[in-house]
């Protein structure tokens, strides 16, 4: 740490692009900026129960509007002034200027930060509605990770999706699209929450099909009740699978089970990933920590990966 500093940012923090080179599994946790004061105190329970199990980094999820966008900057520039965690600050295209977008990456990287997940965002209110691009904007998550790129010595991750993005025309140019991502200078990327193992490792060997070797991190959510099917469903713009919901069906009358449940698939889901040589596992929190906490506990460390 620099002498006279009066915070916790070390002289360089570890980029994920770092983290994953060295062939150790990545476990890291996503949080969203909340909207009220009983909302930030839940959040900070959960960071503070989850730095204890020194996480690689925690990532911070960007919000459509002005206000909520402040706040992921505030709880970013907070993890990274006031805890021991290396966050990834999520950062959309929506609505900002090449200049706003700019200046946010020089506050980020006033903060210390130097890890951004790029990703497009969706229009505010309907995730589907159709995407204006602002007028002295970017069009794609591919162009902001050029600028992201341009602005410093940051580490950048993207999205994939494992079944496709919901605006995709196929699977095909899905791919196509995402590997040009990774060749505009992503160092990883993070899945979309999925449900079958093989749905990563389709979406894996697609992108390895076309020469493209960027690490690809799932991202998971552990169902913990019966609305969290439907929920996952509203935030991936995906079907649930069938046959994993029968095995939630099966249960559907008694919440404990369908808790119990979510967090053996979830941890029996990232086993599997492990073992198939996933380079890490992120978890969707939604600012909670005990079922990710439970997951975590029962995954069994896996050899690092050759370099
Ligand atoms: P893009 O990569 O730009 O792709 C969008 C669509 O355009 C895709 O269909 C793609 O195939 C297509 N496309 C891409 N490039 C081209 C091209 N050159 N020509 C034609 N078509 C093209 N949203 C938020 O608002 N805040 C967040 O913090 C956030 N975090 C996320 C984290 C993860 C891990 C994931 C998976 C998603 C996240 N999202 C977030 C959601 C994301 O913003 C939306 O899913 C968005 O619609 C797509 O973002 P993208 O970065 O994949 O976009």
């Amino acid at each position: 740490m620099a002498l006279g500093r009066p915070s916790m940012i070390p002289d360089r923090v570890p980029t994920v692009r770092e983290m994953l080179a060295s062939g150790d599994r990545t476990f890291s946790f996503e949080f969203f900026p909340p909207k009220t004061d009983e909302g930030e105190r839940n959040l900070w329970r959960a960071i503070r129960e989850l730095e204890a199990l020194s996480p690689t980094f925690v990532s911070v999820t960007y919000g459509a509007g002005g206000s909520t966008r402040d706040r992921t900057v505030g709880v970013v520039e907070r993890i990274a002034h006031s805890t021991t965690l290396t966050p990834v600050a999520h950062f959309t295209a929506v609505d900002h200027s090449v200049r706003e977008l700019r200046h946010l990456i020089g506050r980020f990287a006033d903060a210390g930060v130097r890890n951004i997940l790029a990703v497009r965002g969706d229009p505010p209110g309907d995730p589907m509605g159709e995407w204006l691009r602002h007028p002295e904007g970017v069009l794609y998550a591919e162009d902001l990770v050029r600028l992201i790129r341009q602005s410093g010595d940051f580490c950048v991750g993207v999205a994939a999706f494992p079944y496709k993005h919901p605006r995709s025309t196929s699977i095909e140019s899905d791919t196509d699209y995402f590997v040009r991502k990774c060749r505009a200078g992503a160092d990883y990327a993070i899945t979309q929450m999925f449900f079958r193992a093989e749905d990563y490792l389709r979406l894996r060997d697609r992108v390895a099909a076309k020469g493209c070797d960027t690490p690809i991190i799932p991202g998971l959510m552990p169902v913990t009740q019966m609305s969290t099917i439907a929920r996952s469903e509203q935030l991936s713009g995906a079907p649930f699978p069938d046959d994993v919901a029968k095995r939630f069906e099966a249960v559907a009358h008694d919440p404990v089970a369908v808790r119990r449940l979510g967090i053996e698939h979830a941890a029996e889901l990232s086993q599997t990933l492990l073992n198939e040589g996933a380079p890490g596992l992120h978890f969707i929190t939604f600012n909670k920590s005990s079922a990710t906490r439970e997951v975590f506990q029962r995954i069994q460390p896996v050899p690092a990966k050759a370099g």
